[in-house]
């Protein structure tokens, strides 16, 4: 099947008592035991699982083409789920530009229990230099946040596997539309499922999916239960209905983004334009070889400098200034001063994620801040 199809109906089960097309959200906590005490229906209680839940990881599984998936409660919940799952001293190769909540948990939450460089994970020689005989896991997102730098993933793989290393990709701005990791030999996926898989900004849930169900995710398993870090009954039943518009939705995006690109590239103003599908992308042909679209994420810098910049925020209309991403309503941030006083992320530089406004009135809003 298609990625449209599978979108729609690979996490939906109609209700066979009601007849219901449409699965409803199952609030129980707790499940019934028949008369020899077994649980008939397969669930016991919600922490460990629940319908909604089912079928939401049934879809994200089929999308990103896993063996498996977990849903948490918020990406970073995801992330720290996987960084958990890790023998104590395991070693991790980080980007050096990764999402910052989870630079950050790793910082402050496992500072003392794992190992971690953030380096240059694209530079052969780089990533070369830094895996030791403990390093267990290298951690990926590309594109990345905010400077939409791209790894080439199936490289990274490929030195991965010499070292018994396995790779996790955060494929939040990918999303699971336009980029397959464990397609190009990842091991695990993540999603903060907050962005583009719920679309709407407002409500927050996080995924990993594995290629394998093998002892790391028998492991993964283990920690979203007993952690118990899940989402609601409520919040799958609305990801799983936001993904069934997903594919639409991020083609949109990826339209708008590319044209909005364009428009800010010819800029007279427009220092550099961050896409991935611009032609002057430094990992362009990379990106052009792993991912399906380029995604709906862009950061430009201007020439004149942040104060320039902050003043082309304040006078945008339908560009919220607001961090996050994904959602249908354009959003414009300065990035480095949500990121703090260590971030690598120019003062000049403004991400935007586009949304699904039409592009006219978008490029006209942005073209009448600039002026
Ligand atoms: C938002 C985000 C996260 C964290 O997800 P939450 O749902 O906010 O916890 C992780 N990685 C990337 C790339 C993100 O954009």
């Amino acid at each position: 099947m298609k990625i449209e199809t599978t979108a729609i109906h690979a996490g939906n089960h109609s209700d066979e008592n009601t007849g219901a097309v449409i699965q409803p959200i199952t609030l129980s906590t707790t499940y019934l035991r028949g008369e020899d005490g077994l649980y008939q229906s397969g669930y016991i209680y919600s922490r460990a699982g629940n319908p909604n839940r089912t079928q939401l990881e049934n879809v994200l599984a089929k999308l990103e083409h896993g063996a498996d998936a977990a849903a948490f409660s918020s990406g970073n919940a995801a992330g720290m789920s996987a960084f958990q799952s890790l023998k104590t001293g395991t070693h991790v190769i980080c980007p050096d530009d990764m999402y910052h909540g989870l630079r950050n948990q790793l910082k402050h939450i496992f500072s003392g229990i794992l190992e971690f460089d953030f380096v240059d994970v694209n530079d052969e020689n780089v990533l070369g230099e830094y895996i030791k005989p403990n390093t267990g896991l290298i951690w990926i997102e590309t594109p990345s946040n905010p400077l939409l730098k791209i790894t080439d993933i199936k490289k990274v793989v490929a030195i991965a596997r010499q070292h018994q290393i396995k790779v996790l990709v955060d494929n939040t701005f990918a999303t699971p539309i336009c980029q397959h990791p464990l397609v190009l030999g990842a091991d695990m996926v993540m999603h903060s499922s907050t962005k583009y898989i719920g679309g709407h900004s407002d409500l927050m849930g996080g995924v990993l999916v594995s290629a394998a169900k093998d002892e790391w995710w028998t492991k993964i398993r283990q920690i979203q239960e007993l952690g118990g870090a899940i989402p609601s009954p409520a919040d799958c039943y609305y990801l799983t209905r936001s993904i069934k518009t997903l594919p639409y939705r991020v083609k949109g995006h990826v339209h708008n983004a590319l044209l909005l690109a364009d428009f800010l590239e010819k800029h007279e103003k427009i220092e550099t334009v961050l896409y991935p599908g611009l032609k002057s992308h430094p990992q362009h042909e990379i990106a052009n070889g792993q991912m399906a679209y380029f995604g709906g994420m862009l950061s430009f810098c201007l020439k004149a400098g942040e104060a320039e910049a902050r003043k082309v925020i304040n006078k945008l209309q339908l560009f919220a200034q607001a961090t996050s991403l994904g959602g249908v309503e354009s959003l414009i941030e300065h990035r480095a001063s949500v990121e703090g006083p260590d971030t690598i992320t120019p003062q000049n530089l403004l991400r935007v994620s586009v949304g699904l406004e039409h592009i006219d009135d978008l490029i006209a809003d942005m073209e009448q801040a600039l002026s």
